[in-house]
């Protein structure tokens, strides 16, 4: 018999991590009270454990969400919620624009389970209603995309949605909930890769997945326990305390990225700069009414020479540490033709507008200075 852990009259500061992977019950009776909702408590992790809970409960106030559910990864929440709305025979209609992995799952997962994906333009809002003529389940999109930052106007979207008896689902990562709360825009659905911004300082995997139709919750915590798609307690601990300091770092963040796309503007081996705060981003005045709050952390820099000069800026730039993530403190950048959407076909790169001189910086919290100066020397100016 091991000893229960007591801290008496005091209380911890930080909330205490429970690693537990089973809970023990006094007899049959709470064990029935505890599995129909009429006694709180905990049974089996990958069902339930505290801090899932609380990092839930804590997300589900930032979405407005009346449920929400984490997961081990984002990928796993985007399955979850797929495997949840859809059958053998459903349609989903997606952005074209999105994470190479999650069109993975649409085209090559989902797809041998009898669920065909469309992919339409989400910019054009005609195109879409056209697309949502035919029977559609579920219409997807990302609030900001990866990785050309194109803007979802969701509440039109939601409308169109909802008009053709689909339901919206929503990927926030690039956003987070900081900058845009889908639910409150009319959304079903909203996805969050707490792996990236949300946690923040790359040491975590975990996903979110939450709503306000409170029967879909318990079908997809069903779902969740059988897949197996939970996520662990550490990691869930690592993620709430990231949170408590979210607002200051999305707003550093955002910060630094709107006066680094000025910048990189007036670099002379620099073909386009992409962010949404740019009066020549395609979407930036949906950009100044979806995201009011900052326009986030992303931002595309092309480069003149292509793949070669892409290497080289690699090189001469080891401060800024090339790895396929996003959302650090610190500016991270990736290369999304041979990162994120390596698997995706040459035409569809081509024709979203992914080029082997495209790099994705995801700008983190340094003093603005020291990160231009890095990054100057990328481009060989001192
Ligand atoms: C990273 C990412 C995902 C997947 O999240 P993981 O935590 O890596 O599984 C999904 N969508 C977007 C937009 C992402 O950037």
């Amino acid at each position: 018999m091991r000893d229960e852990v007591s801290w008496g009259v005091t209380r911890p500061m930080r909330s205490p991590l429970l690693t537990a992977s089973v809970y023990a019950m006094p007899d049959l009776d709470t064990l029935d009270r505890v599995l129909t909702g009429k006694e709180t408590g905990y049974i089996y992790a990958r069902d339930a454990h505290p801090n899932s809970t609380s990092l839930a409960a804590q997300l589900n106030r930032w979405h407005g969400a009346t449920w929400g559910l984490i997961t081990g990864t984002g990928m796993s929440a985007l399955s979850l919620a797929f495997l949840g709305l859809v059958q053998p025979g459903d349609r989903i209609v997606s952005s074209r624009s999105i994470y190479g992995r999650t069109r993975q799952l649409l085209d090559q997962e989902l797809a041998r389970f009898g669920v065909r994906t469309d992919g339409v333009d989400t910019n054009d809002l005609d195109a879409v209603r056209r697309c949502l003529q035919q029977p559609t389940r579920v219409l997807f999109v990302e609030t900001i995309s990866n990785p050309l930052l194109r803007i979802a106007d969701i509440s039109a979207l939601a409308e169109l949605a909802h008009a053709a008896q689909a339901c919206l689902f929503i990927d926030n990562t690039f956003a987070s909930p900081l900058l845009c709360r889908p639910l409150e825009l009319g959304a079903d659905l909203v996805m969050e890769s707490l792996t990236k911004m949300i946690s923040g300082h790359s040491d975590v995997t975990l996903g979110y997945l939450g709503g306000r139709e409170a029967t879909l919750a318990a079908r997809m915590q069903q779902i969740r326990s059988i897949w197996g798609f939970s996520g662990n307690p550490f990691d869930c601990w690592l993620t709430e305390r990231g949170m408590e300091t979210l607002h200051l770092r999305m707003q550093a963040a955002c910060a630094n990225a709107a006066r680094l796309a000025q910048w990189l503007t007036t670099q002379p081996r620099v073909r386009r700069v992409i962010y949404p705060d740019l009066p020549e981003h395609p979407d930036h005045a949906l950009a100044q009414r979806l995201l009011p709050a900052g326009r986030g952390n992303m931002l595309g820099l092309e480069l003149e020479g292509g793949r070669d000069e892409v290497n080289q800026w690699l090189r001469r730039v080891p401060g800024i540490p090339f790895c396929p993530s996003l959302g650090d403190t610190q500016t991270t950048c990736s290369h999304p033709d041979t990162t994120s959407h390596r698997y995706d076909s040459a035409a569809e790169k081509a024709a979203q507008g992914i080029t082997p001189g495209l790099i994705r910086l995801s700008v983190g919290c340094e003093p603005f200075e020291q990160l231009q100066a890095e990054l100057a020397r990328g481009f060989g100016n001192r």
